[in-house]
This record gives C-alpha cells, structure tokens and sequence, in this order.
C-alpha cells in the first residue's frame, strides 16, 4: 500500500484516508498533513484520528507531541510565524522579535536573507534555483546509462561494492551490500534525506538542483540488491524537494516501472535521521532508536530487510559505475571523490553550498569561500555539524589530515564559522542546548546528561571534574550516537576549558 501523501493530504488531510482503517505507518504522514494544513493540530483533530485508525488517543497524543512537525501542544492553536533559534542563525542575525524560536530548518543557504522568520504554514518555497538539469537534459547527457546498465546486468553489484572498496571515499555501499544479499529475501531501499544537522543543507542542494542524479543513484541500488520498494524520507521542511523528487519519479517513469516508490515526510526530529529510529517513525512510532546489535538488514521496515543510505552516497553511486561528472549539473562534481559538498553557515560573507576540494586549514577554507563578513576574525569553527568538534585556536591552521588524526571529521559536511567576537563557550552551550533538546530521552546519560552540560558550561565556573564524569557516562552509556557524540563533545569542550584559547 503507498504510503501517505502529504501532499495529496493537504487539500484533505483526513477526507483521503476513507474509512477503512489505515495502516498504522500512515499515522505520522497524516498528522503532518493536517499540521500543513491548517497551521495547527488542536485535540479534536487528534480524537478523530485516533478513532479512524482505531488507536488509543493516547497512542495518537504520544505521536504528536514527539515529532516537532507535528507540534502539537496540549490546549495550544497557533498559526505564528516561527524563526531558526539554532547556531547557524544566531551567528547570522538578531531573532526577529515576535517569531518562536524553532530548529535550524535547513535554509542557512539563504545568505541574503539570514535568519528571516517562516509562517508554519510556509513550506514549499525552493531554497537553491530550480534544478539545474531536467529530465530531458539528465538523459541527454547520459543519464540513465548507468542505471539501465545495472538492469541488464552488464554492471553487477559484486563489481559495485569492487568498485566502492577501491574508491578513495568510503561509501557504505561495500559493508551493507554483502549482507543485505546474504539475507536472502527482497529488501526494501530507505532514502535518508532526514537532514536535521544544524547549518547542513546538501541534500536539500543535490534534491532541489539534480533530484534525477539522486533518483537515478536509488534505480541502481535498487536494482543491484533486488528491491523493488523504494521510500524516500525527506525531511518535513524541505517540501520543495520532495514535490521534485515526486516530479523527477513522473518523469523517468518510463525507466523505473520495476519499482513502487513513497515519499514520506520525516518527523522533523534530529533522532529521525539515526536508521532504527527513522523506521520506527516510518512505521507509526515514536523515533527511538533501538539498542545495538540491531540489524536492519535482517529485520527492518515492517520486518523486511532494510537497507538505508543517505543522499550523497546515492547520489555519488554513479561513479562507481564509470560516469563521468556532467558539465551541464554542478552538483555531478561530486562523482569526483575528492570533491566535498561543505555546507558553510556562520559569520561568513558567502554562506552556502561549497563544492570544492578540501585539503588545507579551516582558514584556507573559509578564505576560499569568500572569507569572513565584515571583516570579522576567524576564530574557529564547529566542523561536522550538531556532533562534530569545535575548531578553534591553533587547530584552525592545522591542514585536513592533521584534524583528521586528532577526530575533527567533516561528517555531513556542515561548518559553522565563529569569529573574535563570539565566546567558545557559549557556542558550546547552544550545541548542548540543542542536543538536549533533540535528545529522545530514552537512555539517562543521554536525557539527564545533554540537559546539565548545557546548564553547567552556562555557569560562571563549571565543575569540570564532574562534568567529565558526565561525559564518561554518556559515552559508555548511552545507546546511540547521539548520546555517544553528545559525551565526546563535552570530553572536548572541556579540554578547551582546561586550556583556553
Ligand atoms: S543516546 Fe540519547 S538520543 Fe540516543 S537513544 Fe539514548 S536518549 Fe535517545
């Protein structure tokens, strides 16, 4: 059965549905909608889909107020306009007054216009220019090729995972192939556009400029491990993208008739993008990620085999299938695997997308890119998003590798630039800020542990013995990465603390 439309389920979020009972996994798509659609989810409309699913309401209420795409407060309607409260716009502007502060909503590209406040019912407007490449130049300069290759079984998956193995860029694709085709049994293929990183904003880039390159990266995968279901999970604010991603799939569909695909909207939780508790959500639960070893490829969505791969790693498959980047689509730059797709947010003169090859210091990076606004001083950097590391001091002159070996990754590709006149610790209490806002609070030293370092490094002087007794317990305690990443954060922080810079 499709999953839900939320965008057929605007013009009637209930109305759609019948009245047969729907899937369970349907729940989340259809709270949503109706948030979309009127701005608001108030107690009545909660009560009527908890009788149409024929669910607990408590079951529907424990939904709605998880995911923030739902928003639902108890007794609260509000149509007001909502603004970014996280690290990237702070760094940008002053929050305009009168708009609730929100999560970063993935439009830090918008460098003209930082900041600026969003009415909740406002969420269809591109963030880059309309796609670069449509249906008829993608074909014209090749795409497909690679795809209909792989159908014919000119171009196999044991030669794919070859392929990736030998590639300068790990892609997950050589460790979860094997063992997706070890199960014997058809999976199903999850596209995670989730995107809920602070300051990240790629795969809302490689969606809104070449849905068909992302599109095309899903038909091989698809076709190479045997699925025939293909769900793209797209983060909620990112409607554009999701409306083009719908169009991309009419276009090529004459191309990818062996295939069913969905396109449900994420929960517009951080947690969402972690794989079990993104299934969790796509199956009408609350998006709490379950405790290792759990395998996805055995058991996951609706208990077939799953098998999840972000955007970029979809998007750069082509490469390990011999094409060549296409002049006609920037983003194709990324099928050289030196490339990177850096989203650069903060108090530079040109935040956006940078595709570029990366090897020197931050200060290379931030100089390349258009260097500092105002003629601020560089003072540091937050590389690798929500869970990265901070960048600051001598580290900011240290070249790629040397950060590398000292665990500064780019991760997702998010940095976030600070200059002389921001406080290293106060930037380290928003991180903890929003982690302790997106922790899901399942695992303590996760829940107790983001909240009191966010508090703490507020102090004028933190115990740092006993927060480093708190990190030890995030680390070794918590059940996923967030509250693992969360732990070294603050083993890191502190260390900044000892030895300020
Ligand atoms: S570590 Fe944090 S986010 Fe992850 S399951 Fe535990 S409480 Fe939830």
């Amino acid at each position: 059965m499709p999953r839900f439309d939320a965008a057929q389920a605007t013009k009637h979020p209930i109305s759609v549905l019948g009245t047969e009972r729907p899937a369970r996994g349907r729940l989340l798509g259809v709270l949503i909608a109706l948030r979309e659609k009127n701005g608001y989810v108030d107690d009545a409309m909660l009560r009527s889909v908890a009788t149409l699913f024929r669910l607990a309401p408590v079951e529907v209420y424990e939904l709605a107020t998880f995911y923030p795409a739902v928003g639902y407060k108890l007794g609260e309607k509000t149509r007001s306009a909502v603004a970014c409260g996280d690290l990237p716009c702070m760094l940008s502007a002053p929050q305009p007054s009168g708009c609730a502060p929100v999560a970063c909503r993935g439009r830090c590209a918008e460098g003209s216009r930082p900041h600026r406040s969003f009415s909740v019912l406002e969420q269809v407007q591109p963030v880059f220019e309309q796609p670069s490449c449509g249906f008829g130049g993608y074909v014209a300069q090749g795409g497909y090729q690679c795809f209909e290759a792989v159908r014919r079984g000119q171009i196999t998956a044991p030669a794919i995972v070859a392929a990736a193995r030998s590639w300068p860029r790990r892609l997950p694709v050589a460790t979860k192939w094997p063992l997706i085709a070890a199960q014997g049994r058809p999976p199903l293929l999850v596209v995670n556009a989730d995107e809920s990183d602070p300051g990240t904003f790629k795969d809302c880039y490689l969606l809104e400029t070449d849905p068909h390159g992302v599109l095309e990266g899903a038909a091989i995968t698809a076709s190479a491990v045997g699925a025939r279901r293909i769900v793209f999970y797209v983060r909620h604010d990112y409607a554009h993208a999701r409306k083009l991603v719908g169009h991309a799939i009419d276009e090529a569909s004459a191309h990818l008739s062996d295939f069913e695909f969905e396109i449900a909207s994420s929960g517009g939780a951080y947690i969402c993008g972690e794989e079990t508790a993104l299934v969790a959500s796509l199956e009408g639960q609350r998006a709490i990620p379950r405790e290792k070893p759990y395998n996805l490829l055995e058991h996951g969505l609706d208990g077939h085999p799953t098998l999840v791969h972000n955007v970029e790693t979809l998007y750069r498959l082509r490469a390990l299938c011999g094409s060549a980047p296409m002049s006609a689509v920037p983003a194709s730059r990324l099928l050289d695997p030196g490339i990177d797709a850096i989203s650069l947010t903060g108090r530079v003169a040109e935040p956006g997308i940078k595709l570029i090859q990366w090897r020197g210091s931050l200060r290379d990076l931030v100089i390349d890119c258009g260097g500092m606004r105002n003629g601020a001083l560089l003072h540091g950097a937050i590389v690798g998003g929500a869970l990265g590391s901070i960048v600051t001091g001598p580290m900011v002159d240290w070249p790629r590798d040397q950060l590398e070996r000292h665990g500064v990754f780019l991760g997702a590709g998010g940095v976030t630039v600070f200059s002389s006149d921001d406080n290293v610790r106060e930037i380290a209490v928003g991180m903890f800020r929003f982690l302790a806002r997106e922790s899901c609070g399942h695992c303590t030293p996760c829940r107790v542990g983001t909240a009191h370092a966010a508090s703490a490094l507020a102090a004028p002087s933190p115990d740092v013995d006993a927060l480093a007794d708190v990190a030890l317990a995030m680390r070794e305690a918590s059940i996923c990465g967030l509250g693992r990443g969360a732990g070294r954060l603050l083993t890191q922080t502190l260390s900044l603390l000892r030895e300020p810079v």
